[in-house]
């Protein structure tokens, strides 16, 4: 289905970037652009009816880039529309729709869409915490207790509504799902703890892992053994083996797992500092490929910042998987510690050549960052366009729900917060992309975390 969208020239590319994302990628019309002298949006649709959305957001900018500290949003007003369960937060324009013979929508959804998916607050505030990440508790979203919503998705359902009661000619606008219900991936910081290139090395990481969990000091004793073995090969006894446990679990609930796996020749900030080189390494990459799960880039602590170190370490895991004859091409991406930098790491993924990157969510709270729980294009703040990379974000890791740097739950409590994330995210027919380390299911406790966690019954 055809619509017609008048916009005024400035900021063109920034508006059409949103236009395109909520009304062709998530609504499934064909749009087309006319431009005009207007401080609003002029939707056309079928039938001569017409939809206007008005534009707070780009008409109060005056400066020639598409955020401004001066544009923060205040505390949000909230619109009850009619088949919508929830009010919907306004923070642009405000919380009103008149529903006539041709509709008005106060809210300027164009510019809140804008705010969230390009993140630009965060260029704003410099405050970061000390892996130089913006924190969750300064974001908009937090703030206004809005983090655990998926704003947007949730404004894409009530356009939706609105567009089914204007216009009689759409008997139906299908919903546009997420092509996966639920994504559940791995970075591989640390492979095996037996690892350790010396028996000292390995002996000491694994006393601080045993005594860390309760482990018996026969354990303790036993490490001098596991190392031994694991120089032949084996994996006897080593609790972060636990590739085949994560795939079991992902098969028995019909999803795909993804192992992002370190590329940096030299160590990365805690860490192992496992080669893909190593032989031991590539038979664990080659048996997730052949049980048809995916291998993905994880970059590494500086390189969210740092284009030629990315494109580096992305080129080393092709050519290991192009020698290894993995059956397809990694193409996904998650940064070492989710590190990102709003106005540099766009552009830096798409230098080296990635095409889906899944860093996309708080490392100390979990949630809907970018509003969403549904893949969509990045924009680059700096470069003021549109980027070949895709962004799945990321609702939940588990360290962030157990750590007590972050969250500290007990597993009851964690289990409750990841149930009420997934039921958003289906709610919406979106994504629930969930985190879990290989090195985090030691225990049994943790263990039965992860299987209820996945659980799609
Ligand atoms: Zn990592």
């Amino acid at each position: 289905m055809n619509i017609i969208i008048h916009l005024t020239e400035s900021f063109e590319s920034e508006k059409i970037y949103v236009c395109d994302y909520i009304f062709c990628q998530r609504l499934g019309f064909q749009v087309s652009y006319r431009y005009g002298n207007t401080s609003e949006y002029l939707l056309e649709m079928p039938g001569g009816l017409k939809l206007v959305v008005k534009d707070v957001y780009f008409d109060m900018l005056r400066g020639k880039v598409a955020y401004s500290q001066a544009c923060l949003p205040e505390a949000p007003e909230y619109l009850s529309i009619e088949g919508v369960s929830d009010p919907l937060p306004v923070f642009y324009g405000s919380p009103e729709l008149v529903q006539d013979e041709h509709s008005i929508l106060r809210a300027d959804i164009i510019g809140m869409f804008f705010f969230y998916l390009t993140g630009w607050e965060q260029v704003v505030d410099s405050e970061r915490d000390s892996h130089g990440r913006f924190s969750a508790l300064r974001s908009f979203a937090w703030r206004n207790n809005l983090l655990h919503r998926p704003v947007l998705d949730e404004w894409i359902d009530a356009l939706r509504i609105i567009f089914l009661k204007q216009v009689p000619q759409i008997d139906n606008l299908p919903i546009v799902s997420a092509d996966n219900q639920m994504r559940l991936s791995h970075d591989v910081d640390w492979p095996y703890l037996f690892y350790s290139k010396s028996m000292w090395a390995s002996f000491e990481r694994s006393a601080r892992f045993m005594l860390r969990n309760h482990q018996s000091l026969f354990s303790i004793i036993l490490s001098p053994l596991s190392w031994t073995l694991s120089q032949f090969g084996s994996s006897f006894r080593d609790p972060y083996d636990t590739f085949d446990l994560i795939m079991d679990v992902a098969e028995c609930n019909g999803v795909k797992s993804t192992f992002y796996f370190l590329a940096n020749t030299e160590a990365t900030y805690n860490a192992d500092d496992y080669c893909l080189t190593d032989s031991r390494i590539q038979e664990i990459v080659r048996h997730i490929d052949r049980r048809g799960h995916s291998i993905g880039l994880h970059g590494s602590y500086h390189a969210y910042n740092d284009a030629c170190l990315l494109a580096q370490e992305f080129k080393l895991l092709l050519d290991v998987c192009d020698k290894l004859n993995i059956g397809s091409e990694p193409h996904s991406h998650r940064f070492h510690y989710l590190r990102w930098n709003t106005f540099m790491t766009p552009s830096i993924l798409e230098q080296a050549g990635i095409g889906e990157d899944c860093t996309g969510g708080y490392a100390d709270i979990p949630g809907f960052r970018f509003g969403t729980c549904h893949a969509f294009p990045l924009w680059s703040l700096k470069e003021c366009r549109k980027i070949n990379v895709t962004e799945q974000p990321l609702i939940a890791m588990e360290r962030t729900l157990l750590d007590d740097n972050y969250m500290g739950f007990n597993n009851l409590e964690a289990l409750e917060y990841i149930l009420d994330l997934k039921k958003s995210c289906s709610t919406v027919h979106g994504c629930f992309s969930l985190l879990w380390h290989n090195s985090c299911l030691s225990t049994a406790l943790d263990r039965d975390l992860f299987t209820k966690s996945v659980c799609m019954k």
